[in-house]
Formats: C-alpha cells, structure tokens, sequence
C-alpha cells in the first residue's frame, strides 16, 4: 500500500470497499497478533496539567474542571484489583507535571506496585514529556511501556493544536529516548482534527512505521465545549468515528506485527465502537479501572462513557461485549508487542531505527 492508496482508502464512503479493507485488517491481525485480546486497565488519576493543549477538556486554562490527585495508597489499591482480576497490565495516566514531588510520586508508586505483584503486573506509563532522567527513573522503577501521542505528525498542524512555544521536535526527540532508554514505545494522532488533511493522517501511517513504532493508541478527535477547537469548524461525530475505524485498519495492514489499542473514544461516538475498533483490526483494549468518584472530573472530551460504571461492572460488560465477537481475553498475560521483539532482535542498522 502506498500513501496514496491510503489517501483513496480514507475519502473512499464505498461500503463494500470499507468492508474489505476491515476483513483484509483482520485477517492481518489474525496472522500476526491473533485474536486474543489484552487488557490494559487504566487508572486516570489526576488532571492536574500544567499544559494547554487547545483540544483538551482539562488543559490548565480551564478554570471550570475540578482538579483532583489519587493517593499513591488509591492507585496502588486499583492497581491490585486489577492485578487480581487477571489484567495483565495497567496504564497510569494524568494530565503532565514534570515537577520533582511528582517524578519521585510516580517512582514510589512503580516500585511498591511491582513489589505487591511479584513483578508479574506490566506497567504502561501515559504522563506525557519529560526529561531523560524522568523515563529512566520511572523504567527503572518497573515501568515497560509509555504511551505518548504525537497527536499528528504534520508540525504545522501540531502548531496549530497547541499554544505558542509547545515543541513538536521535543515530542519526537521524547520518543527516541523511549526507545533508547529500552521502553516499548507507543504513540498514535487525533484523527478528524480541524484543519487535518486525509495527506495528514496518511502520512501518520507512514510515520509510525518509520519511526518502528511498537503500539498505537489512537482515536477520534471528539469535541469539549470549553476548549479554543470548540469554536472552529468541526467534523460530524459520524465522520470522526468511520475514519477512527479505518485508520485502525490502515495500521493494521501496513504495521502488520504491532499492538493497536481500541480506544475510549471510539466508544464515545458508538456504543459498539471497541468491538468495532477490534474488528477492524485492534487487539488491545482499555477498561477504565479509575473509581468511580474521580471520573467525572477526567473529561479530556464529551460525553465519555462508562462515568457511573465501576471497575467492576466494566469488567463484565467488557467481557460479554468481547466474547460476542468471537474473540478471548489473554488473562493474567502481558500480551507486549510482538513487535518490540523483533525490534529488538532484528539487528537493524542503528541509524536507520529512530527508536534504537
Ligand atoms: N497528559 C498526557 C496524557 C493524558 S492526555 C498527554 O497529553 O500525553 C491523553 C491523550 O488524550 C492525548 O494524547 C490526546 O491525544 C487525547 N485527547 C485529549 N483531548 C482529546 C479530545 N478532545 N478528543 C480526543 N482525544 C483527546
Ligand atoms: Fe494536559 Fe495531556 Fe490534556 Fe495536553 S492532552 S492539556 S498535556 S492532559
């Protein structure tokens, strides 16, 4: 596939060519990463930022969000529900904080997880950019994997999205001392982003296999109210969504071996957008573990699902909701990335791999 087949792909609203192109990226999945699926539980828990991202509902600027910390004790605690559920792995998220307290916060909590678990918990991280000597103290203290997006891979698009002085090259620069470092190194965009071209999104796919990206988070852009992008010209929800499927199977196809997560946000815009995401070619999924109390306050967009839902109660319908589609769950597994292996072993020429 080529970067304009993709673009054709992604403007294409024939349906039995969407059809085909979903049944090719399963079939893909099914060759490389099976059909099981594996659960990240992940843990929101605080937004405090010190970042203004004009997308984002708990951007520092918006005076109207409540701001709230978990204790090290509460997300200690949601971590081992998880690890006694049989997740073979979390996600710890907040909004950015780069500050000392926080760095040492986060390490503390790392290393008392992997102690209560017997090291059998896998830890991704999700807390944006920092310094080398933060990664290195967190991988270190137990943590596998860190999820950053690069939100789009276009700087001029990324200029747009963010204020005055956020650094696109840091951004990139962060993902390569995530792989130096010895992270399995996820990222992923926005898709259906205002003033984001089909060129822009075609050109994420390529970018993600050249920077020999090992897992992809990616979903809809879906608008908050209280945001600068609220105020521009906006894509449907609809429009949003059918390019978030596509774009996962897109990925699929052209990364082949890589670990692609059905987002939240695809459920946002459609009660069945995961299993959805999974048809299309996604083998991870994401329930939110947070408690129930902080999730209100963790609003990165509208109408997120799951607010009433205990961790508990998302386990079970996620459960059905998986079984129903034909697939498993890999139960007390980490279910890394086959690709971060290959990576590892290919004895790829150094300077032609970003990430080594
Ligand atoms: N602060 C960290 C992690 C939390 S934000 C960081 O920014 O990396 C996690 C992701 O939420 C972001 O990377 C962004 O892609 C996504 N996000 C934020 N606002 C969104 C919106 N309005 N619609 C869809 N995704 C959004
Ligand atoms: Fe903060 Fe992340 Fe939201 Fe940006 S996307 S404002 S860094 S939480």
């Amino acid at each position: 596939m080529n970067k304009n087949q993709i673009i054709d792909i992604l403007k294409t609203q024939d349906e039995a060519v969407i059809q085909e192109l979903f049944k090719k990226a399963y079939q893909i999945k099914q060759q490389h990463v099976g059909s099981t699926v594996f659960f990240r539980g992940i843990i929101e828990f605080s937004n405090i930022c010190t970042k203004d991202c004009f997308y984002c509902g708990i951007r520092k600027s918006n005076k109207k969000v409540y701001r709230f910390s978990m204790t090290a004790q509460d997300i200690i605690r949601a971590s081992l529900w998880a690890y006694e559920q049989g997740y073979g792995s979390i996600v710890l998220q907040s909004g950015e904080r780069s500050d000392e307290d926080f760095v040492e916060f986060i390490e503390d909590i790392l290393l008392e997880i992997k102690k209560l678990t017997l090291n059998k918990l896998g830890i991704t991280l999700s807390l944006g950019e920092q310094s080398f000597e933060t990664f290195k103290r967190w991988f270190d203290a137990g943590a596998h994997r860190y999820l950053l997006r690069i939100e789009t891979s276009d700087q001029n698009l990324y200029k747009k999205i963010h204020p005055k002085g956020s650094d696109h090259k840091n951004r990139l620069k962060c993902l390569k001392m995530l792989g130096e470092i010895g992270y399995q190194v996820g990222t992923g965009v926005m898709i259906g982003l205002p003033f984001q071209t089909y060129e822009n999104l075609a050109d994420d796919i390529l970018f993600f296999k050249e920077w020999d990206i090992d897992m992809i988070g990616m979903g809809p852009y879906i608008v908050h109210k209280d945001t600068p992008l609220a105020s521009l010209d906006n894509n449907t929800p609809e429009t949003n969504f059918m390019l978030g499927l596509k774009m996962i199977a897109l990925a699929r196809i052209y990364l082949k071996d890589v670990n692609i997560a059905a987002t939240t946000a695809l459920q946002a815009l459609d009660p069945l957008g995961r299993e959805k995401g999974l048809q299309a070619g996604a083998n991870i999924i994401m329930p939110n573990i947070t408690p129930v109390e902080y999730r209100a306050n963790y609003l990165l967009y509208e109408d997120k699902p799951c607010l009433d839902e205990n961790a508990a109660m998302c386990r079970s319908c996620l459960e059905n909701r998986i079984s129903s589609i034909g697939e498993t769950i890999g139960f007390c597994q980490w279910g890394d990335s086959p690709h971060f292996f290959k990576r590892k072993n290919a004895g790829k020429e150094k300077e032609k791999n970003p990430l080594s």
